[in-house]
């Protein structure tokens, strides 16, 4: 049944924009590049090969490899479009304060650009959020403001909420906002999606992807909407969160997840549900040794998110024939999380099951 979710007007008018990917490979055909802004984007993919095979999935996986970024995250495009549109538009300019929410990702790219470029720079996150990102967006020379895990996103200890707190006690301070920023979509409707259609020879069958701000969940399946309409999109959402269309799929008493940078309570104005056919949901139980698996079993050191959008790629594509393709995103890597999923104490703890030779380390004393 299709899902009847209110496309949000402000954002369907596309305003043309000077980041397009197409000229890059003619730009930096040898790979070398004047700066490490010029680095963003054109991601490689990968075909992921033993955890497909051993769930019998029969189509193709191919994996967007978005955490080889500079800053180790998709969030990378999107921040530099909207800070290189705010100097154009004269919004900003160096030696002012950008203020931005986040769950780390967004907060390193803002931390690593305003170091090059000369802004300040404050981070507001949750307290749920991992040690390593703020430790990387610290040693940016950002500081970091800390909200409670459970303060909704628009309650006044809530992201949004301080985050304009500060912007109103900070003399010559700026937000972006991604939450509502149409240049946060806008960015993968006129990159990440084109990126992905040009390396599968616009044969793409199926994506599966998650939201935190909705940026690449609403690009992505906008352009596919118009350039590819057969491609069937997927939603996937941690239980406890309430992104998932129909909404009754979101009952349940799980009122905090582990994963990072998907999900939220409150449905912001970047994510349009209602572009995807339909949505699953994830446990952490279920992503997490996902996690793991894809370390050993594909090579890939990813982030909490990738092991989700595995986990529901495997159950979405099971209908998917052989030579069919489908495609996940692999947001961020293990960077942010040494001391979470990639930690066997740490999955211990939490009841999830690492894998069979846990604690593998010795120490030769003699
Ligand atoms: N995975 C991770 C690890 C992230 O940090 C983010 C960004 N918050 C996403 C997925 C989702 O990206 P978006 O904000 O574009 O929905």
């Amino acid at each position: 049944e299709p899902i009847k979710c209110k496309w949000r007007e402000s954002l369907t008018t596309h305003i043309p924009s000077p980041h397009c990917s197409h000229d890059w490979k003619q730009k930096y055909p040898k790979l070398v590049f004047p700066d490490v802004l010029s680095m963003i984007g054109n991601t490689p993919m990968v075909k992921l090969n033993n955890i497909p095979k051993s769930a019998g999935v029969e189509c193709n996986i191919y994996a967007k490899c978005e955490f080889v970024n500079p800053g180790g995250s998709v969030k990378d495009r999107m921040v530099k479009r909207i800070f290189e549109d705010a100097e154009r538009q004269g919004l900003i300019k160096p030696g002012m304060t950008i203020i931005e929410q986040s769950s780390g990702n967004t907060g390193i790219a803002v931390a690593l650009i305003c170091a090059l470029k000369g802004y300040k720079c404050i981070i507001v996150m949750s307290e749920k959020i991992s040690g390593e990102k703020e430790a990387v967006i610290t040693s940016l020379g950002a500081s970091v403001v800390r909200c409670p895990v459970n303060a909704p996103l628009d309650a006044p200890d809530g992201m949004w909420g301080a985050a304009h707190r500060l912007r109103n006690e900070i003399p010559n301070s700026f937000i972006f906002d991604q939450f509502s920023h149409p240049g946060n979509p806008l960015t993968h409707y006129d990159t990440t999606a084109l990126e992905i259609l040009d390396q599968l020879d616009n044969k793409v069958d199926m994506i599966v992807f998650g939201g935190g701000t909705g940026g690449t969940v609403t690009g992505i399946g906008r352009k596919f909407r118009e350039v590819s309409p057969h491609t069937k999109l997927v939603g996937f959402d941690p239980v406890g969160s309430k992104y998932a269309c129909p909404a009754s799929l979101n009952e349940t008493d799980v009122t905090f997840f582990e994963i990072e940078g998907i999900g939220y309570t409150v449905v912001p104005p970047t994510l349009d549900q209602g572009v995807m056919d339909y949505w699953i949901k994830t446990t952490d139980l279920e992503a997490l040794p996902m996690c793991r698996r894809l370390m050993r079993e594909e090579g890939l050191l990813v982030g909490m998110s990738s092991g989700a959008a595995l986990v529901a790629a495997l159950k979405a594509a099971k209908g998917l024939k052989k030579g069919q393709n489908c495609v996940i995103m692999l947001p961020d890597s293990i960077r942010n999380y040494m001391t979470k999923f990639v930690s066997d104490r740490w999955m211990d703890a939490k009841g999830y099951q690492p894998c069979e030779n846990k604690y593998n380390v010795w120490w030769w004393n003699q």
